[in-house]
């Protein structure tokens, strides 16, 4: 008793929820495109929005780009979105380290793709590893032992199509042995749609290497943690109750939102079908589901 989940309610009135809420966060994949293809009346969506007075905001977990990287993105979609208007984990991993002012004069070990090396450079700090380490091998000849850096004090780990042994070792290593040494993910997503022909593994599964080497959980700076939703609404000056998120995951989007005290809208355009909001083993309900996010264009009152 007490934990009742009300279930998601149909959007049906998207004036409502529009005048609700002074800035929608978007999820990327599932949301506003699905791999390279933008998704049907989301360019109108997003104008109608802004014409509107609305903030946007777009929030990806895919760590892989850098937001000036997602910003051609957008540009090549044909959708004028400010690069300081996207957050991917990849830039969360570098704001969260610039918020615990870690030292300028300690490094960083990156288990992940080019995004994060962008983003951490950016920031002003100094990183080893990242893609220079997919083609590294170990030759364990008797008595092989592994040097590390011991000026390495955070291990940030994310979607890496290059992981590799190598990687699993180095980083295990500096946050075992290196005292304080912090231990970030970008995010834990299990699968990912790098093909729509199935489901791929997705971050998670580099995290879920570490977890199991060091015995220690990490701190996701990505969604659902409540990080980035923290730093968007200090940046921004957002009450959280004003804002409405926007997603087609539960596990992640919606549970961000939730997380964050906003309102929560689940697209159905993305990896969640309707009956998967509906299964009773699914707990996660967001306040309205809708199937994409051009459905606003035909729910506003005439
Ligand atoms: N991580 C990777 C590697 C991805 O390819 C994707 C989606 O394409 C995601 C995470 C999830 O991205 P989003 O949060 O925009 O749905
Ligand atoms: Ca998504």
């Amino acid at each position: 008793a007490g934990s009742e989940v009300v279930p998601a309610q149909k959007l049906a009135d998207a004036d409502a929820l529009i005048d609700s809420v002074e800035t929608f966060i978007f999820d990327c994949d599932g949301v506003i495109w699905k791999g390279d293809s933008l998704i049907e009346g989301v360019p109108e969506t997003l104008e109608l929005l802004r014409s509107k007075g609305k903030r946007l905001v777009f929030v990806t977990n895919n760590s892989t780009k850098s937001r000036k990287q997602y910003g051609k993105k957008f540009e090549t979609l044909g959708l004028s979105v400010n690069e300081e208007e996207i957050f991917a984990s990849s830039f969360a991993a570098a704001a969260y380290l610039q918020s615990i002012d870690f030292p300028k004069d300690k490094k960083i070990y990156v288990i992940g793709e080019e995004g994060i090396l962008i983003e951490l450079e950016l920031a002003g700090f100094s990183y080893l590893g990242g893609p220079e380490d997919g083609g590294k091998k170990i030759e364990l000849k008797p008595g092989f032992y592994m040097e590390h850096d011991e000026n390495v004090g955070a291990v940030v780990v994310g979607f890496d199509r290059y992981f590799n042994y190598y990687k699993v070792q180095y980083g295990t290593l500096c946050i075992r042995e290196n005292p304080g040494c912090l231990f970030l993910a970008t995010n834990r997503d299990a699968v990912t749609h790098l093909t729509d022909a199935q489901e791929w593994a997705g971050g998670g599964s580099m995290v879920g290497a570490l977890v199991g080497s060091t015995a220690r959980e990490p701190l996701t700076v990505g969604k659902p943690s409540t990080f980035m939703m923290d730093y968007l609404a200090n940046k921004f000056g957002i009450t959280k109750s004003q804002i409405c998120m926007v997603g087609d995951r539960l596990d992640t989007d919606i549970l961000f939102g939730q997380n964050g005290g906003c309102k929560t809208l689940l697209v159905l355009s993305g990896v969640t079908s309707l009956s998967m909001l509906q299964n009773p083993n699914n707990s996660i309900q967001p306040d309205f589901y809708t199937n994409k996010i051009s459905d606003f264009l035909s729910l506003k009152a005439a």
